[in-house]
């Protein structure tokens, strides 16, 4: 994955799967996965490009921990 682009970073044992953030992401750039973490959820992952650090996710997310996003510095 590129570094020097924005992206989401995903903590799958937080995540609880409800899809908030899949829909919404303007990019389209989010998915939910298809393992199952340790709690019987299957976590969101990040299809590896198109985020522009909107944040839409992150402010959509209702687990504190769930999601971040990495902006680089320029
Ligand atoms: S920061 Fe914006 S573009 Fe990036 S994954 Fe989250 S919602 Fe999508
Ligand atoms: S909004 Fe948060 S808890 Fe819901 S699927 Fe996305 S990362 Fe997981």
């Amino acid at each position: 994955m590129d570094k020097t682009t924005p992206y989401p970073q995903i903590n799958a044992l937080e995540c609880k799967s409800c899809g908030r953030c899949v829909d919404a992401c303007p990019k389209k750039c989010l998915e939910i996965g298809n393992e199952l973490n340790v709690r019987g959820y299957r976590p969101v992952v990040y299809k590896g490009e198109g985020c522009i650090g909107c944040a839409s996710c992150f402010y959509t997310c209702p687990e504190p921990y769930a999601l971040e996003i990495h902006i680089p510095k320029k």
